[in-house]
């Protein structure tokens, strides 16, 4: 890099001097110095397989805003969106920057949301050369002989092996990711966990795409049919996002971050590549998945398989959340670019451990967005001995912590969208369990879930009978191609009865429980979505 390259690159981000930094690196030579560095090893599909150390997930505690004016009577602050003061920032950042100035640096240019009208350009600094590759992949790439040495919208400092000192830079702990909108910065240090730096760029888009564009970010994947016919797939995490849009009849735009253009635009991706879960990866039941891992690939926390080069996705001794990393390119019928038109099936898709929901079940609009204010899913307690209970989590909008306005923002949008699109579906499925409560049902088979959402997708479901749920009131097809009619009814599926109902019920008091936040902004039409919570509910 010269000095005029440097000059309109990482000057801006405050350095004054580097070591040493090779900037947009291809897939191999970035390999080759993850290699070369101890990052990582090859697995025997030429993937990249690397640990993110001490944390393998986000740590949303961690996770600040900037409170300065631009972002104090906007941001919806709370245990979220944790306020950072801006003094503290440009301290932290200095010290990340006298940190960084000592190391071998991989700079990045690409960009977030494929839509030129809401397209950020992106300028990533990694401590780590196997980070650059994960950008390279997340991101969306620059089309060859494009000049990126632009002013960046948004810019990301990574620094894993930097540890803020929480009494004197106001972190909570040592690692830390702060996004700053006036300085359009991204802060990350003391943790060498990837998705920081993804969900980081996820939440500035969903602050900036509602204001300035009118455009809805989304919590969801989507893929679309030979039609054109679009469809997204709302979700928190494992409940099947990113395995469910991955359909070798349709075309995938993308697995977790979408925008929805107002009026008669469609929806966008706003990545470049997928992030995928691979605990019990298997080829017979995702071989898309399965092939996207190779050279140019990661795998993350992943073990082999005792001396040998082949991955053990059967080992969670690292963490159950080990995940891949690969350019859309990498599945046969990624779309390029990934943008499609009004989508014209919804899926709010939920790993209910209690057993209790459908599923498959028709909303209707009051239904919708009850049920995207409440996002839904409820997860297995622990791995520990003796579980119990499935712990309930409800997540606004499918997606949370994510969301730096307050959820209602989103909702609006959404029943906006809804009523200008009339003829969207709207489908609940449960991606959880059947026959009972985690511990003694099992989980649905996937292969039924996969069939459920094509017969919606194709139209087989228009004629099918529905029945109102008795509970909560979502209308459940009587018959879905390719499934056994028996499971459709959950309350069917269980050895006892009386226990479904009296989980049901206790569900649906969750459900409004959860609900009372939202009591100043539900009128008639969404409190119509509610579950019934009295005793009296026949459910026979
Ligand atoms: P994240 O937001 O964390 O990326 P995600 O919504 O993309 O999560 P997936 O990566 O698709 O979630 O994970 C779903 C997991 O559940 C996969 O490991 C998949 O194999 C497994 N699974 C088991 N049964 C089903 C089912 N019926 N439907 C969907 N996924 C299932
Ligand atoms: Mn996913």
């Amino acid at each position: 890099m010269n000095s005029t390259e440097f000059q309109s690159r990482l000057a801006p981000l405050g350095f004054a001097n580097v070591h040493s930094l090779f900037l947009n690196l291809p897939p191999a030579d970035l390999v080759e110095h993850a290699l070369r560095r101890g990052e990582g090893q090859l697995t025997d599909t030429g993937a990249l397989m690397a640990d993110t150390g001490k944390f393998t997930g986000r740590s949303p505690k961690d996770r600040f805003i900037v409170r300065d004016e631009q972002t104090t009577d906007s941001v919806w602050w709370g245990d979220i969106n944790i306020p950072f003061e801006a003094t503290k920032f440009d301290q932290l950042h200095q010290k990340l920057v006298a940190y960084l100035a000592g190391k071998e640096l991989y700079v990045r240019e690409g960009y977030a949301g494929a839509h030129p009208a809401s397209q950020l350009k992106l300028r990533i600094v990694n401590e780590l050369a196997w980070h650059n590759l994960f950008c390279y992949n997340l991101f969306l790439r620059p089309a060859a002989g494009v000049d990126t040495s632009w002013a960046a919208d948004f810019s990301i400092l990574c620094a894993p092996g930097f540890e803020a000192d929480p009494a004197v830079d106001g972190t909570r702990q040592k690692n830390f990711a702060i996004i700053n909108f006036s300085k359009k910065l991204i802060l990350i240090g003391g943790t060498a966990y990837a998705g920081e730096m993804k969900k980081g760029i996820f939440g500035v888009l969903n602050y900036l795409l509602p204001h300035a564009q009118d455009t809805l970010p989304m919590h969801c994947s989507a893929n679309v049919g030979e039609a054109g016919d679009a469809a997204v797939f709302f979700g928190l995490s494992g409940t099947g996002k990113t395995t469910l849009s991955t359909d070798p009849h349709r075309a995938l735009v993308g697995d977790d971050e979408h925008g929805w253009l107002p009026g008669q635009g469609g929806i966008f991706n706003f990545e470049g590549g997928c992030y995928a879960k691979v605990i019990d990866l298997s080829a017979e039941k995702e071989p898309e998945i399965w092939n996207a891992i190779r050279f140019g690939a990661i795998v993350e926390n992943t073990r082999f398989v005792p001396g040998t080069r082949t991955v053990d996705y059967a080992n969670v001794s690292v963490t159950e959340n080990t995940r891949t990393a690969y350019p859309l390119p990498h599945i046969p019928n990624a779309l390029e670019p990934s943008v499609a038109g009004v989508p014209q099936h919804i899926f709010f898709l939920t790993a209910d451990a209690f057993g209790v929901l459908p599923p498959i079940s028709k909303l209707d609009k009051s239904h919708a967005m009850y049920h995207f204010l409440s996002g839904y899913t409820a997860k297995v307690a622990g791995t520990e001995m003796g579980i119990t209970e499935p712990q309930t989590t409800f997540s606004a909008c499918f997606g949370q912590v994510f969301l730096p306005l307050h959820p209602t923002k989103y909702a609006e949008m959404l029943g906006q969208k809804m009523d200008e699109h009339p003829e969207v579906n709207v489908w609940l499925i449960n991606t959880g369990w059947t026959g009972g409560s985690y511990g003694v049902g099992t989980r649905m088979k996937l292969g039924y879930t996969r069939a459920m959402i094509t017969a919606a997708l194709t139209g087989k479901l228009a004629g099918v009978e529905l029945r109102a749920h008795p509970v909560f009131g979502v209308q459940v097809p009587g018959a879905v191609p390719g499934v056994p009619t028996e499971i459709l009814n959950p309350r069917q599926t269980w050895h006892d009865p009386a226990a479904y109902d009296k989980t049901a019920l206790a569900l649906a008091e969750r459900f409004v429980e959860n609900f009372r936040k939202y009591a100043d902004f539900a009128n008639e039409e969404i409190l119509a979505g509610a579950p019934q919570t009295t005793g009296a509910v026949s459910l026979a």
